[in-house]
This record gives C-alpha cells, sequence and structure tokens, in this order.
C-alpha cells in the first residue's frame, strides 16, 4: 500500500499540492478574517497570489501566438479548414446548450422572487448601448495596431451630454422665468417667480476610447492567419514555423518549472480573496438563491452535459478525462482567468490526456476567446433573474433574444476576471432591462466567476479532447508531412 501511494504521489505530486492549496487557501482565509487585518496587511498578504497572475499573464502572448502560428502552418489546407469549423460549430453549439440550461434553472428555481430590490445601488453612471457593445467586440477582431492590441482592447466610451430644448447638444438651455405679485386673501401681497425652463435632456455620446487588457481576441485571429499563410507558402515560410515551434516549446518548459511555485500562490489568491469578500451571511440572505441557480447550471452543464457529449462522440471515459484536466480546473478556480489558466490546460492536454499538439495548439487559444460556456449560462441566468426582481414578465420572443445575445456576450468576453459582468450590458439593453441592476448581483460575482471559468476552461479542454477524436484520420494522414522540430517529436 505504501509503495502504491509513493507511486501515485510521484505521479499526481503537483495535483495534489494544488488541491491541498486550494483547502488550506479557503481555510487560511477564513481564519484571517477573524483577526481583522488592516487593508494594507490584507494587500501585503496577497503579494504571492498576486506573482502568480503576474507570472500566468506573462506566458499568455507567446503562447497563443506561437501556438496558433505554428499549429495552423504545420496543416495542410483541408485539414485545418474542416478543424476550424468544426471547432467553431461546436464552440457555438456548446455555449448555446449552456444558455438553454441556464434559461431552465433560472425559470425552475425563480429566485427573483426572493430578492429584494431595495438593496440596489444606483449607478447612475451612463453605460454603452448593445449596438456599441457588438461593434466592439467586431473592432478588436482587426486590431488597428498590433503593439497595442497586447495591452489595451477597443472600447466605445460612453459620456453624458446636456441637450438643449432646441436640439443643440452641449448648450446650456435657456431659462424661463415669470415673474409676478400675487395678492393673498385681498391683503397680503407676494412676489412669485416662476420658473418654466425646460428641463434638460441628457443624450449620451458615444467616442472611440480604449480599455486596458490584451485584446486577446484580436491577437488570436492575427496569429490563425498567419498561421494559415505561412502553412501555404511551403519551404519559404520554414524559419518563422521553426521559430514559432521553438518559442512555444519553451514556453512550455517555462510553465513545468514555474508549475511548482502556483500551489503556493493559490494559497494567497484564494485566502486573499477571502479577506476582500463582504460579510457572507448578510450576501448569502440576498443573493444565495441566485447564487445556487448559476452553480446547479454550472454543474449540470459541466459535469452532465458536457461529459455526456464526449461519452457519445469519443465512447471515452469522461471522468478519466476531467482528472487529466483537473490542476487547470484549480487554477481557473483560483485566477478566475481562462486565459492566465491556458499555459496549464496546454500541459494538462499534452501531458495527460495525451492529445495531439497541433489539435491542442489550434482548439485552446481560440477556445479561450470565444468559448465561455460558464460565461453564457451565467448571463442569461443573471438577465432573467433581474427581470423576475424587476416583476418584468420576459415573453417567448424576449427569452430567444437573451439566448442569443447571451451566446454573443460571451464571445465578447475576455478571459479575465468578471468580464462576463462587463458584456452583460448587451443582454440587458437587448430586452430593455436596467443595466444600473447589473449593481444587485456584484456582491457574489467573484464567487460566481471562479465557478463559471472552471466550465470555461472544462469546455475548452473537453473540445480539444472531441475533435482529437473527430479529426484522428486527417491527422494521421497529416503526420507524414508535419514539419516537427527535433525537441517536438
Ligand atoms: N472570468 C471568466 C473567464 O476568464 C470570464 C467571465 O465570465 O467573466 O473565463
Amino acid at each position: 500500500v505504501l509503495a502504491r501511494g509513493r507511486t501515485v504521489c510521484k505521479h499526481n505530486g503537483l495535483l495534489i499540492l494544488s488541491v491541498l492549496s486550494v483547502i488550506v487557501g479557503c481555510l487560511l482565509g477564513f481564519f484571517l478574517r477573524t483577526q481583522r487585518l488592516s487593508p494594507q496587511e490584507i494587500s501585503y498578504f496577497q503579494f504571492p497570489g498576486e506573482l502568480l497572475m503576474r507570472m500566468l499573464k506573462m506566458l499568455i502572448l507567446p503562447l497563443v501566438v506561437s501556438s496558433l502560428m505554428s499549429g495552423l502552418a504545420s496543416l495542410d489546407a483541408k485539414t485545418s479548414s474542416r478543424l476550424g469549423i468544426l471547432t467553431v460549430a461546436y464552440y457555438l453549439w456548446t455555449t448555446f446548450l449552456a444558455v438553454v440550461v441556464g434559461i431552465i434553472m433560472v425559470s425552475i428555481i425563480h429566485p427573483g422572487g426572493a430578492a429584494q430590490k431595495e438593496t440596489t445601488e444606483q449607478s447612475g453612471k451612463p453605460v454603452m448601448s448593445s449596438a456599441d457593445a457588438l461593434l466592439d467586440l467586431v473592432r478588436n477582431m482587426f486590431p488597428a495596431n498590433l503593439v497595442e492590441a497586447t495591452f489595451k482592447q477597443y472600447r466605445t466610451k460612453t459620456t453624458p451630454v446636456i441637450k438643449s430644448p432646441r436640439g443643440a447638444a452641449e448648450e446650456a438651455p435657456r431659462r424661463i422665468v415669470i415673474y409676478g405679485v400675487q395678492e393673498d386673501n385681498g391683503s397680503r401681497v407676494q412676489n412669485f417667480a416662476l420658473d418654466l425652463t425646460p428641463p434638460p435632456e441628457i443624450v449620451y455620446k458615444s467616442e472611440p476610447g480604449t480599455s486596458d487588457g490584451m485584446n486577446v481576441l484580436g491577437i488570436v485571429i492575427f496569429s490563425a492567419t498567419m498561421g494559415i499563410m505561412l502553412g501555404r507558402m511551403g519551404d519559404s515560410g520554414t524559419p518563422l514555423v521553426s521559430f514559432c515551434q521553438c518559442l512555444n516549446e519553451s514556453v512550455m518548459k517555462i510553465v513545468a518549472v514555474a508549475g511548482w511555485y502556483f500551489p503556493f500562490g493559490i494559497v494567497f489568491l484564494i485566502a486573499g480573496k477571502i479577506l476582500e469578500m463582504d460579510d457572507p451571511k448578510a450576501v448569502g440572505k440576498k443573493l444565495g438563491f441566485y447564487a445556487v441557480t448559476v452553480v446547479c447550471g454550472l454543474v449540470v452543464h459541466g459535469l452532465l452535459i458536457l461529459p455526456l457529449l464526449y461519452f457519445l462522440i469519443t465512447k471515452k471515459n469522461p471522468i478519466v478525462f476531467i482528472r487529466g484536466v483537473l490542476q487547470a480546473l484549480l487554477i481557473a478556480l483560483a485566477t478566475s482567468s481562462s486565459s492566465a489558466t491556458l499555459p496549464i490546460t496546454f500541459k494538462c492536454l499534452l501531458e495527460n490526456n495525451h492529445i495531439d499538439r497541433r489539435i491542442a495548439r489550434f482548439v485552446l487559444p481560440v477556445g479561450a476567446t470565444i468559448n465561455m460556456d460558464g460565461t453564457a449560462l451565467y448571463e442569461a441566468v443573471a438577465a432573467i433573474f433581474i427581470a423576475q426582481v424587476n416583476n418584468y414578465e420576459l415573453d417567448f420572443g424576449q427569452i430567444i433574444t437573451i439566448s442569443i445575445t447571451a451566446t454573443a456576450a460571451s464571445i465578447g468576453a475576455a478571459g479575465i476576471p468578471q468580464a462576463g459582468l462587463v458584456t452583460m450590458v448587451i443582454v440587458l439593453t437587448s430586452v430593455g432591462l436596467p443595466t444600473d441592476d447589473i449593481n444587485l448581483i456584484i456582491a457574489v460575482d467573484w464567487a460566481l466567476d471562479r465557478f463559471r471559468t472552471m466550465i470555461n476552461v472544462l469546455g475548452d479542454a473537453l473540445a480539444a479532447g472531441i475533435m482529437a477524436h473527430i479529426c484522428r484520420k486527417d491527422f494521421a494522414q497529416d503526420m507524414g508531412t508535419e514539419k516537427l522540430l527535433p525537441c517536438e517529436t
């Protein structure tokens, strides 16, 4: 037994450490909450977790660029287009399924009945329209400046403008005041002033702008296009393809070494977040049912529907597959970022699940950018929850609108913490729900974000497994033509 235990520990050392670090992080966080640390002490305490996030983010750019360019360049045109179409179709289909699961859950549990509207704080801030948000999504696909795309995204800025009654914007409305004298009971005389100035109309103006954060979608589109073109260039593209293959391999080696720091970082990331959160009892009372609805939906989709799809298509055991990516799921739980988890998802798929690296190189970066089943499910639940809280009856057409816009909003969400909260405005405005009510759900969003990110990552990993199965013949034939470096064989 001892010898067996030692072998299990040897092969799963990092995974066991990661599981332990989640448990220790939770215990430490709840213990330290009782010690009433100052904000300064909390920020020092969070430092090791911040380092983990920085390390992971540092690897995103070289990993996405090198994997897409080398992955697609090493496939022939027929194989890459088949893989591309199948992957994107599968992603859209599973995201839509996730939305349907969310809608069914929120309709059955009806969490909006238990929530109190007066708990909201109205922010009064202007928000972007859904048309602007959708246009931003398309603009981000075509970054005007590639260097800027590595640290900024395009995001339309909405500013309020006062419109005078005559229609001219930014002009103060003319005041109209009538002064007079009024007799009171025939004796006292009073002066009065009647202000008839029409109230100014506030309109919102959209302007071009940017927001911090890498434009991963733009970088994915550029790298994928470059990869396809390099593949068509034949021998003249070989130097750049070899460079990308080497870059990819070296990033994966960094991941292997840095992996030993991850469990330590996870402890501080999780405990640090627990130290920051609002009183869990008060939040639970207000939003407990809503949180339970989202988590139930995520569990049904992630542990039932997706594994079932995997089993039906591949006829392989999904539990074994999920065990292989457990470490990536724990990193997703700790970081709330599918982009930051990407290096670990790669490592798990290649080392534990033995997925063809050319498939992983295409399916994973694209998935981390556009495939967010957990986010789509959460956006649909949140929008219907807000409708329920406002006693707003949604008709069938509006439910369909929510399912389509939740799918689009999840595609537009970046793989970073709480990005889904930002793109939810698309869903709310599409059916005329108040966007200020996003404030209703903010208190639990940081926690739900961790669970939905796990499902986002799981969805990408299972997709890679399914694509590896569906395209196995193409890849077996393509093996002879693949340009592999000695370090990759
Ligand atoms: N945090 C999520 C992710 O990185 C996105 C979101 O739903 O906010 O996948």
